[in-house]
């Protein structure tokens, strides 16, 4: 017979004690010294105003930070500040960030359509139009950011995804205009365009390029966040990546190098490619989810 190994737990997860006083509650924490704290409750016995003070100035200065490093700036004079319910939450916010490290990557795994030309971009949305079976594509672009205060650079890329299968990628930069079978397909009010923060992209790609996208804005788009205030029944200023954990428990790469990269440089790398390409995709995928839900 074989004797079970107890698997360790990481510090973070580790449940204490905490010591036994008026409550008796395991409190989930990530500082071994939670052993050591007399808990009253979050009411200090011998309360001076000091105490108070210092108490107050504790919060103040870290609510600043993060759940993550409010937690492990947790000593005895610290844990003393707070209640068990704020230190269950504080621990609970830290758990799920944590956890949400593990979190898989949501990857698009499809075809990826290249186009750097103004006729293939052409011959490709002329294609899109007359064979498309839905009624939404997953849209979004990229520019090159640029540290000139009030200055942007042109959008370099259009990206839209017609399906879990199919990406596009347009790279503007090259062609320098919106090809005009592009622009048609954007204003198919047949087809909606889906995309996070959408309308400011429409509006960058009119000052951008010769293009009106007012009938686009009215007729022709889902702003992803706003649609998912209503479907969910929130008021969350949502990102592409915050609807992508909350509705897929996934995550995408939001890697700094690859979204500050030179998107007006041909060609782009496979990199870009398939960041480009994933940005459109998730965003497909979360309004056919949010479809799915609002049905419901
Ligand atoms: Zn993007």
């Amino acid at each position: 017979m074989t004797s079970r190994k107890r698997r360790q737990l990481p510090d973070w997860m580790a449940v204490c004690k905490v010591q036994k006083t008026d409550t008796d509650q395991d409190v989930p924490c990530s500082s071994a010294s939670v052993n050591d704290v007399a808990v009253t409750s979050g009411n200090s016995s011998g309360n001076s105003s000091n105490q108070d003070e210092n108490c107050k100035k504790i919060k103040t200065t870290s609510s600043a930070d993060g759940a993550d490093t409010k937690f492990s700036k947790f000593d005895n004079t610290v844990l003393k500040c707070y209640s068990k319910e704020e230190r269950h939450s504080l621990a609970a916010a830290e758990f799920q960030k944590k956890m949400d490290d593990f979190l898989p990557e949501m990857l698009f795994t499809g075809t990826l359509t290249y186009s750097s030309h103004k006729n293939d971009c052409n011959a490709l949305c002329e294609e899109i139009e007359s064979s498309f079976v839905g009624d939404f594509i997953g849209f979004d672009m990229e520019w090159p950011v640029t540290y000139r205060p009030g200055q942007q650079d042109p959008t370099a890329v259009v990206q839209l995804c017609t399906g879990p299968q199919q990406c596009y990628i347009f790279h503007l930069s090259t062609m320098e205009c919106i090809p005009p079978q592009l622009n048609r397909l954007l204003k198919n009010s047949n087809i909606k365009k889906v995309g996070v923060g959408i309308e400011c992209d429409l509006w960058k790609l009119e000052r951008d390029y010769d293009i009106q996208v007012q009938p686009i804005i009215k007729n022709s788009m889902v702003d992803l966040a706003l649609f998912a205030n209503k479907v969910l029944k929130t008021t969350e200023n949502w990102s592409l990546d915050g609807l992508v954990r909350h509705l897929f428990k996934q995550k995408i790469n939001k890697n700094p190098e690859i979204r500050k990269s030179n998107w007006s440089q041909y060609p782009l790398s496979e990199t870009q490619k398939m960041y480009a390409a994933t940005d459109a995709y998730v965003s497909y995928e979360i309004y056919q989810r949010l479809l799915n839900l609002d049905k419901n």
